[in-house]
């Protein structure tokens, strides 16, 4: 049907892994993530039919509908699809299965589910797309929203963020990774190797939401701002249609423009970092936190997982 596009393995294109047409916001970094999980299940020739899509409930959750797992799929209810994961890969292992779902679903009603999922080390993806919101239900902030964050109408946030990077070290998850929904080319390899691993492979995806996220204000993270930092790269831009980007090397940190004005400073991992060393990393992503960075990169890879 389309004789110029590329084609896998299989003969397939991009557009036969695509799904239904986004209802989301225009710019919302989720549709960033579903064309990232796209691009990877198409580069690994994984036919459709063996795919298995799975979610919750949530802006994010409406991921799964945007690209095609030749109908095997399940959006269950809110912060549940741990246990719907548990029960389809007891019943098939033989599939993959990827999970989408927010930082609602997962750090607040889900979080029994998700730390549970990690301690039995689910054979399976589970994408966090990370914006400190509740978007679906009109920006109340999520437990993964920064100390000091405004909401849209000016309330400003005063609890502690869950961070479910150091959540899933400190539970002995196998595949720990964070990324950025504008980093495409780090993301989609990423989601590659998740889905190769046995076992569970977590990737936070900190994911704007162009309609809710209002950082300005913020005390730290989103907004932190070292001045004078050494390899940090301004991208001093905001893209047509909102769509925010990032491209930094590895090693090198970037603050990063967000819709509003207000900033979000990535590190990317240094080739010469070790993502076998749990107690390491969890040290260095506290260290980099205080600093108001978000590392990015495969974090922690437990290479005895079956
Ligand atoms: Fe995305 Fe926010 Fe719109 Fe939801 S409300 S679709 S998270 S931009």
């Amino acid at each position: 049907a389309h004789p110029s596009l590329p084609r896998n393995a299989l003969g397939l294109t991009r557009r036969d892994y695509e799904g239904g047409m986004s209802t989301l916001c225009a710019g919302c970094g989720h549709d960033s993530v579903t064309a990232a999980i796209v691009e990877a299940i198409w580069e690994m020739s994984i036919r459709p039919e063996q795919l298995v899509k799975l979610s919750g409930i949530g802006c994010s959750s409406k991921t799964t509908a945007y690209f095609d797992s030749g109908g095997h799929g399940f959006n269950s209810v809110h912060g549940r699809m741990p246990s719907i994961a548990t029960g389809a890969i007891s019943a098939n292992r033989d599939l993959h299965y990827v999970g989408v779902s927010g930082d609602g679903d997962t750090l607040s009603i889900g979080f029994g589910q998700f730390a549970h999922a990690i301690r039995r080390n689910l054979n399976m993806l589970y994408i966090i797309e990370n914006n400190g919101v509740y978007g679906l239900t009109k920006g109340q902030f999520s437990a993964s929203a920064d100390i000091g964050t405004k909401a849209k109408r000016g309330e400003e946030n005063r609890q502690p963020p869950v961070d479910p990077v150091l959540t899933a070290l400190t539970l002995g998850g196998s595949f720990i990774a964070r990324s950025f929904s504008g980093d495409k080319e780090q993301l989609v390899p990423l989601i590659m190797a998740g889905l190769r691993h046995r076992g569970f492979a977590l990737i936070d995806v900190l994911s704007p939401c162009v309609t809710f996220n209002d950082h300005q204000g913020s005390t730290k993270s989103y907004s932190f701002i070292r001045e004078n930092y050494d390899a940090v790269v301004h991208a001093d831009f905001i893209a047509p249609a909102q769509e925010i980007t990032a491209s930094y090397a590895a090693g090198e940190a970037m603050s990063v423009a967000m819709h509003d004005g207000s900033r979000i400073l990535l590190r990317k991992l240094d080739p010469s970092y070790d993502p076998t060393d749990r107690t390491r990393a969890y040290a260095y992503l506290r260290s980099r936190l205080a600093q108001g960075e978000y590392v990015t990169g495969l974090i922690h890879i437990d290479e005895s997982s079956p």
